[in-house]
């Protein structure tokens, strides 16, 4: 990569607070990357301009070609190509769309964008902290890292909510009571009973961010996903 990343953010379809939080830490991106985007007026995904690290929001509505066309260029144009925020790497809330089921399959259908192309490193947080961002690039042009092996490994993942967190933390006795989850959940949906997360199931809407933010749920996911193969950085 040259002196400068070049950056592409694109939202694919969603309430834009993902996109709005990449463009939040522009101050701290200006020194390390050139950052492309239709919120800055400079966006080309015509196919004919490539870029070191493609940023891709929000879910696919998979009835809709033009997206899943634009989807497709931007994963071919991106050398690296991130799946930024909730609904981007693993459905978040529109995992409760009940869109393309008979009789109307033409009901829009939502799918993360790990789904539907290749994706490098998928990123849960609804959205993620603006100050995240950086770090997350920084990390990709050193070429390693925490960071990296573990939102690779969510790439595989697809999928993880607060009941992942219960089921493979708290209900195996492998939880230590940080507190950590409580604070990441955008929605309160986690509650310390007894020095141990809860879950109020009405209130989660499958975010994954408590399960990246565990300290015993992303080692985890890094070993299973180690073990399967595929995990990089
Ligand atoms: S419990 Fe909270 S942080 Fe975890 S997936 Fe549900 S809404 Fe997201
Ligand atoms: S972050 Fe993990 S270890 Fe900490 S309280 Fe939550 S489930 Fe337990």
């Amino acid at each position: 990569m040259g002196s400068k990343v070049r950056v592409l953010v694109h939202d694919i379809g969603g309430c834009e607070g993902c996109p709005i939080s990449v463009i939040r830490a522009l101050p701290e991106l200006v020194g390390i990357a050139d950052v492309h985007s239709r919120y800055l007026g400079n966006e080309d995904v015509s196919g004919g301009v490539t870029y070191d690290v493609g940023i891709v929001t929000g879910a696919v509505c998979i009835n809709e070609p033009d997206v899943v066309g634009k989807l497709r260029v931007i994963r071919e144009v991106s050398k690296v190509l991130i799946a930024y925020g909730s609904c981007a790497s693993v459905g978040g809330i529109t995992r409760f769309c009940r869109g393309g089921q008979e009789p109307r399959p033409e009901h829009r259908t939502y799918q993360p964008v790990t789904a539907v192309v290749r994706v490098d490193y998928a990123v849960p947080g609804c959205p993620p902290a603006p100050t995240f961002i950086a770090s997350l690039i920084k990390s990709i042009v050193k070429g390693g890292g925490y960071f990296l092996k573990l939102f690779s490994a969510v790439v595989k993942a697809r999928k993880l909510s607060g009941f992942d967190l219960l089921d493979d933390v708290v209900l195996p006795g492998l939880c230590v009571g940080c507190g950590a989850c409580i604070l990441s959940c955008p929605t309160g949906a986690l509650q310390m009973i007894d020095g141990k997360p809860d879950l109020v199931v009405e209130k989660c809407i499958r975010c994954g961010t408590c399960y990246v933010r565990c300290p015993r749920a992303s080692q985890l996911l890094i070993r299973r996903y180690i073990q399967l193969g595929g995990v990089k950085g």
